[in-house]
């Protein structure tokens, strides 16, 4: 509990930010009520893909205001969202998009929406999920069912029944729970963000593909945080060459704004019909007009070629850091998804070390360190980074 005079004590006390009251932001930096200026590496974890204060997102907010239109529910049309599904399905696969309000949201509507496809397929029968070891798909119990976490399951279980577990990179684990009669679904972050960024191959995404082909079982890509330019190519299943039967989509969508996305293949959007799901604020003609924009800019080959210059500089960056320091194993992930694993489980001494020298970073469990800057930060932030990163484990050891 708070303090009867902390400012936080209204607050339900599920988070314990530690630091300053950051009052701006800008770029990569956040600023603090004190003046200083904090290295954000952290981007609200995975959201602020063009950084704070973007001059974009800022334009694309206030043209959104122009219309006034902030709200209208799903009973009637609104433009935005109908050429950002359109947009969206340009840069994915052919099929139809659903819009709600977050990462989790966007992973329970993919579950509803594999169980109904796989049951019109092959039976009432077919109502199991495959999840893997590692992963993270959100809090609502559906999603949380599927998450690889103990604490964050056992306080609140029963959860969602009928999930089976499989090994990453492990074809032969999916085979064993794969059940052509009661399988709906196999989910699959393609780079594991909480559970400590951990890229999947394309040889497993490929095997997963044909497994779930074999057994009429919808493929189910979790993009929330991998996707979106982050891994260096719009989405981080692209170099497999597969495409999945349905793809969730919700951190840098919107600018910040609160926003998923669940893109179906034709297949499975013609199991579904009016009244099988809702949302109210979902798909909105506000932050739809804003995630057009942002969009537009993510998508911008440009944007993704700099994305996979900036990772080959912040890997050189980091490279004298991971020799220097005997608890630092090696750098994994892709693009400006890094993780900096940890040989001991430290995390989160290395981010509270980091912020005292004003890096703002994530851990991803108890041994790996997220790095997740803006899309676009300059090079020689990410020289800094490196420095500060290297400070702050030089003064632990
Ligand atoms: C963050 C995250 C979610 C949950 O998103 P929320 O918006 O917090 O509900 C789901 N899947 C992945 C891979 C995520 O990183």
């Amino acid at each position: 509990m708070h303090a009867a005079d902390d400012p936080r004590r209204g607050l339900l006390d599920l988070y314990r930010p530690a630091g300053p009251l950051y009052e701006r932001g800008e770029g990569a930096w956040l600023i603090a009520e004190d003046g200083s200026c904090h290295l954000d590496f952290t981007t609200g974890i995975a959201v602020n893909a063009l950084g704070h204060g973007s001059p974009l997102v800022r334009r694309a907010i206030e043209e959104a205001l122009e219309t006034g239109l902030i709200h209208t529910s799903n009973l009637f049309r609104t433009r935005p969202a109908e050429e950002l599904a359109l947009q969206l399905l340009e840069l994915t696969f052919p099929g139809k998009v659903f819009f709600n309000n977050s990462g989790a949201e966007a992973n329970e509507a993919a579950l509803k929406f594999a169980r109904r496809w796989a049951r019109a397929r092959g039976g009432a029968s077919k109502h199991e999920f495959i999840a893997f070891r590692g992963s993270f798909h959100g809090r609502l119990f559906g999603t949380v069912a599927l998450t690889d976490r103990a604490k964050y399951r056992e306080p609140f279980e029963p959860l969602m029944p009928g999930v089976r577990w499989a090994e990453p990179e492990n074809l032969d684990s999916v085979r064993a729970v794969l059940d052509r009669e009661r399988t709906a679904g196999i989910v699959v972050e393609p780079i594991q963000g909480e559970g400590g960024v951990t890229p999947m191959s394309a040889e497993f995404l490929q095997g997963l593909r044909a497994l779930a082909d074999e057994a009429e079982v919808a493929l189910i890509f979790d993009e929330v945080q991998c996707g979106f330019g982050r891994s260096g190519t719009l989405f981080a299943y692209e170099p497999s060459g597969v495409t999945p039967d349905i793809l969730t989509l919700a951190k840098p969508i919107a600018g910040g704004l609160p926003m998923g996305a669940v893109v179906v293949t034709d297949a499975i959007a013609e199991t579904l019909q009016p009244g099988d799901h809702g949302t109210t604020f979902g798909g909105g003609p506000f932050v739809a007009s804003v995630a057009r924009a942002v969009l537009c800019a993510l998508s911008e080959p440009a944007l993704l070629e700099g994305v996979r210059r900036r990772e080959a500089h912040v890997r050189a960056a980091l490279a004298p850091v991971v020799e220097r320091h005997a608890r630092v194993q090696k750098v994994r992930g892709r693009g400006l998804m890094l993780g900096l694993v940890l040989n001991e489980p430290c995390a989160a001494e290395v981010v509270a070390q980091a912020r005292a020298e004003e890096l703002l970073l994530v851990a991803a469990g108890t041994d790996v360190i997220r790095l997740l800057p803006p899309l676009n930060v300059e090079e020689e932030l990410l020289d800094e980074a490196a420095r500060r990163l290297d400070a702050a484990l030089g003064a632990l050891s």
